[in-house]
């Protein structure tokens, strides 16, 4: 949770057309208490500003964010600071600055406690809504329906979708899904989580969208250390229902199958769309009472997300042109299976009226033991209502210490490779439509 309060700071900066960079201190005015130690739990701090003309604001850390960063005159800004979820005490350096004149401030922010249970993630999500129709209600998505298939995604991440099916293993992640309620500017949004856009032509290809290429599309981007950026458009290809870059991680404390950089400590503006991608098409597509939809939107949602946060798909392939086969996921807990020997089996019993769910969900895995696919980042047919222990642990890494992702992190152990200038690869997942797009459970003993 984060405390608000107004720290009692007056920062009294008096622009003269100074043309020194650190200007006469006797002009600049600061009141005294910005050395009390800041909760581990985090903070909202109100600084006012007092200026003739335009000021800028910075901070030398990322986990504390000035919003607004620049204006004009006098003006309240407020100080963003996160948890520590750090052994240690640290600080933080904010420096105003305008018109030749410049005033620092220190923060400190005490260690958490070391009895702290573990943190408690809670992640502000925006929706970016393209749309060239506004009557065309899958591109100007109704208002309140994303909200509702985030909270689906949440029952995922936190383990209770689908408690009542027997069975039912998975962990809870500790991390839900919000609806960002302001902007980057710290403007409150009339409608939480969602910045509706309009997009000249707004069928659009989905991998031209996610790449470099694309400048109007990566000025879409909300701060990402501070939101999950998710793009809903109509795709092209209606076989893709969402795309999805994968996380980053840092050289000193690496993750397996993970691109590593540690560009992103010292750059956080990336020139591409960087989140995730969903397909409009299917967006009200959702299962319901014993009635399974392929293309369910709280599936798609949470899988995207789970790429988002390093995972990778728990199927392998014997078919060396099936470019959705991971070699491996890198969970010991996620059996493998053959995906493509799989998809030959279904394709020659999905004609059989009697095929249930409970029927097409029946995996084998590469060491011949048969189990239920439930895990939310295998293809269909699956439940997909559950995450691993090691895919958990995966997922905390990147919580903890990826760049780019938003909430608390670790601080990153820079090595020499910190001050690199080489932006690492981009890498997108991709999740596809299955041929065929509902299911009906016959049996109803295990709802
Ligand atoms: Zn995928």
């Amino acid at each position: 949770m984060k405390q608000q309060f107004i720290l009692g700071l007056f920062f009294l900066l008096i622009l003269s057309g100074c043309d020194s960079l650190t200007g006469d201190s006797s002009e600049l005015g600061i009141s005294s208490d910005v050395s009390s130690l800041i909760s581990s739990e985090g903070a909202e701090l109100v600084v006012d500003i007092e200026a003739q003309g335009d000021w800028m604001v910075q901070s030398d850390k990322i986990w504390c964010t000035p919003v607004p960063s620049e204006g004009s005159g006098n003006q309240s800004i407020k100080l963003l600071v996160g948890a520590n979820i750090n052994p240690n005490e640290r600080e933080a350096a904010i420096t105003v600055s305008g018109n030749g004149s410049m005033q620092t401030i220190r923060l400190m922010q005490e260690a958490v406690s070391p009895d702290a249970e573990e943190y408690h993630y809670e992640i502000p999500v925006i929706f970016h809504v393209l749309y060239d129709d506004e009557t065309n209600e899958n591109q100007y998505v109704r208002e309140g329906w994303l909200s509702q298939v985030l909270d689906i995604c949440n029952q995922r991440y936190s383990n209770e979708y689908f408690s009542g099916i027997s069975g039912k293993q998975g962990t809870d992640i500790n991390l839900e899904f919000v609806m960002a309620e302001t902007d980057p500017n710290g403007v409150r949004l009339d409608e939480p989580g969602v910045d509706r856009r309009y997009w000249r032509n707004a069928t659009i290809d989905c991998d031209e969208f996610t790449s470099e290429d694309n400048p109007d599309a990566a000025a879409l981007v909300w701060d990402l250390n501070r939101y999950i950026n998710i793009y809903v458009y109509t795709f092209t290809d209606k076989n893709v229902l969402g795309i999805t870059h994968i996380a980053y991680t840092g050289s000193a404390n690496p993750l397996e199958g993970l691109p590593e950089s540690d560009y992103f400590y010292t750059h956080s503006s990336v020139d591409y769309p960087r989140g995730v991608s969903i397909n409009n098409s299917a967006i009200y597509d959702l299962s319901g009472n014993g009635h399974f939809l392929s293309s369910d939107i709280g599936v798609t949602l949470s899988h995207e997300l789970g790429h988002y946060l390093g995972l990778f798909h728990v199927f392998s392939s014997s078919d060396s042109s099936d470019s959705d086969a991971s070699q491996t996921d890198y969970c010991d807990d996620t059996p493998d299976y053959d995906r493509s020997a799989y998809m030959l089996w279904l394709n020659s019993v999905e004609k059989n009226p009697l095929m249930t769910m409970e029927n097409v969900i029946q995996r084998v895995s590469v060491s011949g033991a048969s189990f239920q696919s439930r895990n939310i980042m295998d293809y269909y047919w699956t439940l997909a209502d559950e995450f691993t222990l090691d895919q958990r642990a995966r997922m905390r890494h990147v919580l903890e210490n990826s760049p780019l992702i938003p909430g608390p992190k670790y601080e990153p152990r820079l090595t020499r490779s910190a001050s690199s200038e080489q932006e690492p690869p981009i890498i997108t997942m991709k999740l596809l439509r299955d041929g065929k797009v509902e299911r009906n459970v016959i049996s109803s003993s295990e709802r």
